[in-house]
Parts: C-alpha cells; structure tokens; sequence
C-alpha cells in the first residue's frame, strides 16, 4: 500500500527500517473516541465508523466507508470500540492472600486500615520471582478485561529495601509507579509513627524517588494524619514526584483539601465530602478518583458521584485492586457499579474509566481515541459501551489492543 492513503502516515524511514503496519477495523457499531471533536457528545462518538492502527498510534478515524486502505483490515461486526480503561489506582507488589479476612467481613466485621499489615509480612517474605510473576498476572488479567494503562503502588514492603524492590518490580510492567510507603506505619514504628514519617521521608524516599513517577500517602484515622500527610507529600515533591493522595475514604479529613493545596493530580476514594471538599475539587486541578470496587468489597457507604458531577469536579474511576478492601482488576465491573450505585450515566462512567483516568495520570496520550493518540483500544462484545452497565459480570471485551499489538 502507499503511505500517501494513510493522512498523517509517513514513507519508510532512510535506515531501511520495515514501517510498522497499518490496520483498520472498519464496521464498528460505536467508537468512542472522546474527542468530542471527533463525534457527537462528550464521548465524541461516531457510529458506523472506522479506526486506523498506525504503528503504536492512531493514525485515523472516521466513518467506516471513508476508511483508508491500510495493510490489514478487521471487520467488527457491527460492535463497539473503546479506548483502553485507565486504571490509575492498583496496588499489585503484594503477596499472600486475605480470604479469611474478606470471608470475617461479609460475616459482619468492619475493615480496619490494619489488615494491611497482614499482606506486609507476606510480601516481605515473597522473592523477587515471586512479586514479580503476580505482578504479571494481575497485569494480564486487567488486560483481558480491557485495561490498557495501569497505575501500580508500592506499600507491602514499609522498609526501604522492599520499598525500593516493589518499585523495581511495579516498574517492569507500567510507567505509572507510585511510591506509597506512607500506606500504613510499619509494624516496628507502631509506638514511634514520627520516626517513621522520618524514615519515609529521608532514607526510603531516597532510594524510591529514582525508581517513581509518584508519591502517594494513605491519609486516614489509623494511618497518617492531615500534616504527617502534607510533611511527606511535600518531601516527595522536593525529590521531583507528583502528589496524589488517598484521601476520605473511611471518615472526613482533612486528605481532599491537602491534595488540592498542593496539586495532586488526584485524590483517590472521595467516599465522605464536605460540601469544602466537593468545592475545592470543582474548582481546582485535582481529580477526583472513585473506586467503588473498594466500597462494595467492605460493604461501605458509595461514594456519591452524581455531587462531584453536578458541582463541576473531574470524576475518574478505578478498581484500587488489592488484596485487602477490593481484589477486583475488572473495570467494567467498577463501571457498573458507579451507574447502579453512585448516579454516573453510562456516558459518564465510561469516560470517567477512560479519559478520566488519563487526566488523573496526567497523561494525554491515552483515554482517548484520536489521531496521534496511543494505539490503546478494546473491542467489545456489543453493539455499544452501554453494555458493559447493562450485562453487568458479563466478559464483553473481546479483543484489546496495546501500543497497536493485538495482546
Ligand atoms: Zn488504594
């Protein structure tokens, strides 16, 4: 084929280097794009329409008659294609296992911040092999489910060697690391917690900051409080990463202000707002990151979408998959969840999935389906992302896409 059908499309480069392949799928039912340039609405659909695969990037959209010949062609078959879910909240360096725990729960206990410390000895324990193969496998198992952009933390070491090993390993699978060792106090600091801000902040900082994008602390009553919080938010900043902050999960705190203050891309959980926060939130650059995986697993109050909408506040949502509160990597399964319980439409939690999570990962190159964007998609078993709410459970992606490979 020739470059010249392909807008944007360039010839073989001088080195004699094979130009990657070009592939349309034509025959799609829906695309969404969110490029609301691109389409109708927010989600900037176009129905009856085709996307070119360039190499790792999108090369081109449009109506499904207009399409390009490229070198290879996939007929959808009248069903929908997304963009890639970003999930920008997982902590997947972990070993063991907590069923015992969930199954006491759904028995009528209540979560407390403490169970962590469980998976901490566990990890701790586990080799590099080890963490590194569950790592692979939740990553894989996100993928089947359509999950293209995963956000990792470390947080099951609390020393600065695990620390810094979990980072290594998270960085293997993702660009998206985050430096969490202010999950919880390690057990060994349980009567001095200021030593331990100390030691997360000074020693274990320095040997996680290089291995990072980001740094993250788990802002709560049995975890750090509103200045222990801002002390090691702020160090990390010093040590060039970006906030984000799990924030008002489990009670009010002061988590979502201190976020905003220092311009987290994100606060996650947002489960118990003030009327303070949601303001803040609609009117500063930080998103707001729902995981309703979490709330369902501890059987919480949801947290409440529809107000952080209705106020104006950037909405993402992800699965915080753990061991602990939400061992869940499914997206779609976050996704209906926020349309049954938290009073997100379709549209909303799908972009909140996709492009939200993008702009909670300040990233612009994925969450969206547009020319010169990541090559990132999945192709549903429906004729549309409504679906994936309303056959709740039910395994609609059916191929996926990363960087322009069929994965
Ligand atoms: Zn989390």
């Amino acid at each position: 084929m020739s470059p010249e059908t392909i807008p944007g499309a360039t010839p073989d480069p001088a080195d004699g280097k094979k130009r990657a392949d070009t592939t349309a799928i034509t025959n799609i039912a829906t695309l969404v794009t969110n490029d609301p340039s691109l389409g109708s609405g927010p989600l900037g659909l176009i129905q009856d329409a085709a996307i070119v695969i360039d190499g790792d990037r999108i090369g081109w959209v449009g109506p499904s008659s207009k399409a390009p010949t490229t070198d290879n062609r996939v007929d959808a078959g009248g069903r929908a294609v997304i963009p890639g879910f970003v999930d920008s909240h997982s902590h997947l360096v972990f070993a063991g296992d907590r069923t015992a725990e969930f199954n006491a729960r759904m028995s009528g206990q209540s979560y407390s911040a403490g169970g962590i410390r469980t998976t901490v000895a566990a990890t701790r324990a586990a080799s590099n092999n080890e963490l590194n193969a569950n790592v692979a496998r939740y990553v894989r198992e996100a993928r089947r489910q359509g999950t293209t952009t995963i956000e990792i933390k470390s947080g099951y070491g609390l020393t600065t060697e695990d620390e810094a090993r979990a980072l290594t390993i998270a960085s293997v699978h993702t660009d998206e690391v985050t430096y969490l060792g202010a999950h919880v106090v390690a057990p060994e600091f349980a009567d001095h917690p200021e030593a331990y801000v100390d030691l997360v902040t000074g020693p274990m900082l320095d040997a996680c900051a290089p291995h990072a994008r980001w740094i993250d602390v788990f802002c709560e009553h049995g975890a750090f409080d509103g200045d222990q919080a801002r002390t090691i938010l702020t160090a990390g900043k010093r040590a060039g990463l970006l906030p984000r902050v799990h924030a008002n999960q489990l009670t009010h705190g002061p988590g979502v202000q201190l976020a905003v203050e220092l311009d987290a891309a994100s606060a996650d959980h947002c489960t118990h707002l003030t009327d303070a926060d949601v303001d803040a939130l609609a009117n500063g650059s930080t998103v707001a990151t729902l995981l309703p995986g979490a709330e369902f697993s501890t059987r919480a109050q949801w947290p409440d979408a529809r107000r952080l909408l209705d106020a104006g506040a950037v909405v993402a949502l992800s699965t915080d998959c753990n061991p602990g509160s939400s061992f869940t990597s499914s997206m779609p399964f976050c996704i209906a969840l926020a349309v049954r319980d938290m009073g997100m439409t379709p549209d909303e939690a799908l972009w909140s999935a996709t492009a939200g999570g993008a702009a909670a990962l300040r990233r612009t190159d994925v969450g969206r389906l547009s020319p010169g964007a990541r090559a990132n998609l999945a192709l549903l078993d429906a004729p549309s992302h409504v679906h994936l709410a309303y056959r709740p459970g039910v395994p609609l992606v059916s191929a996926v896409w990363q960087d322009g490979e069929l994965a």
